[in-house]
């Protein structure tokens, strides 16, 4: 069967895909259909958060599959009430809600944002949310809104009104909308994954804290990419000393299962009410089974693990030959090269090694238990492609 022919025919033209077809794995480690073995540094856009077939994660999925798939959220199930109770624990927040994708985790920030404005002024006055430029929030048609890059805004309109861009490095931009007295909430990346891995800094951070409190403005922070230890911290906020609002999460939570969360604060843990919104398949037993053995596992000494490792891929690269910057935190990293970074992922794809790309910089994103053996041959593979 020839599985890429069969693909271009019949499945939607929305991907342009790497050549090459996976079909098995085991953790770091993954293998195409003619069996060669490849290092994973992609982890599928950061969700396989322990790689790939991972067995405790496999025996939770598995075990859940067999006694219960699904029961929508007409009534009570375990799996996610445990997973909601262990997230509240870690975090401080005070209620989840569940949906499958980060898309629909921001969805679910957005909805509450305009809502607890809509609860406080009584009208839709202060329905606008700040987002930042180079941003990205997801591709339903609000979040495309969200999203602060002008290449977004483009051939699916009309978008959803509500939305203004400031700059990601000058606060001065956050605080002049701020001023118009129309916003409700400030929505930001701590690392801008899709733009490039590009970590803001702790001074602009602080900064927009400062306006956020200063205009009566919710915090949102998208932690669909840096969520879930991928940054070194159980979530990227820990690092920034302060405590959002409202934290939207997806791909590393369900270890490889599609699963959103949306974690409301303290101000916001009453503003969804009964039948203000809701998801057929959020918070599915499986997949919250499988988070479950994820989240439980995601211990001081992984996290101390992960910024060890990540530590080490900025300082092997970071100067190399054909290597003009490295920016990152934790486990995620972004590298601008000499070559064009496409060129770099498909190089790097035939001599075995699986990185992905976010605008003009090679991004690696790896499962978080990746081995320092697995790490050393692939990063070593990567210089020499780059290098080249
Ligand atoms: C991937 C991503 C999204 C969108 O998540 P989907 O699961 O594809 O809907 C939103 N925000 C950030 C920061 C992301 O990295």
């Amino acid at each position: 069967m020839d599985i890429k022919a069969l693909d271009r025919q019949y499945v939607a033209n929305t991907y342009g895909r790497a050549d090459v077809v996976f079909v098995s794995g085991r953790g770091a480690e993954i293998l195409d259909e003619q069996g060669n073995r490849y290092i994973d540094l992609g982890a599928g856009i950061a969700v396989n958060s322990f790689g790939v077939a991972d067995p405790v994660w496999a025996k939770a999925v598995t075990e859940q599959l067999g006694r219960l798939q699904h029961m929508s959220n007409l009534y009570y199930t375990e799996p996610c009430v445990k997973l909601a109770k262990l997230i509240c624990e870690r975090t401080g927040f005070k209620k989840v809600f569940f949906g499958n994708s980060g898309a629909e985790a921001n969805e679910c920030a957005i909805k509450t944002a305009r809502k607890w404005a809509f609860d406080r002024y009584g009208d839709e006055s202060h329905s606008t949310i700040i987002t930042l430029k180079n941003s990205f929030h997801g591709r339903t048609i609000t979040t495309l809104s969200a999203t602060g890059q002008e290449a977004f805004h483009t051939k699916f309109g009309p978008f959803t009104p509500g939305f203004v861009h400031a700059s990601a490095q000058d606060a001065g931009e956050v605080r002049a909308f701020a001023e118009k007295d129309n916003c409700c909430a400030v929505m930001i990346e701590l690392v801008q994954g899709e733009g490039g891995v590009v970590p803001l800094t702790r001074e602009y951070v602080d900064e927009v804290v400062k306006i956020a409190k200063e205009h009566d403005l919710l915090l949102i922070v998208d932690e669909v990419q840096t969520g879930n230890g991928r940054t070194g911290t159980l979530y990227a906020f820990e690092q920034f000393g302060f405590m959002p609002d409202i934290v939207s999460t997806a791909k590393g939570l369900g270890g490889g299962l599609p699963l959103g969360a949306c974690l409301l604060g303290e101000k916001v843990e009453r503003t969804l009410g009964a039948g203000d919104h809701g998801s057929t398949f959020g918070g599915n037993p499986v997949s919250c089974a499988g988070a479950l053995s994820i989240l439980e596992r995601i211990d001081d000494e992984l996290l101390a693990d992960v910024r060890r490792k990540g530590e080490y891929v900025k300082a092997a690269l970071t100067g190399a030959k054909g290597v003009k910057s490295v920016t990152g935190l934790g486990l995620m990293t972004g590298i601008l090269t000499d070559k064009p970074a496409g060129e770099v992922a498909k190089a790097a794809l035939k001599r075995g090694v699986v990185v992905l790309t976010a605008h003009e910089k090679v991004r690696l994103v790896p499962p978080l238990t990746i081995t320092d053996e697995q790490l050393e041959k692939a990063i070593e593979i990567l210089k020499e492609v780059i290098g080249e």
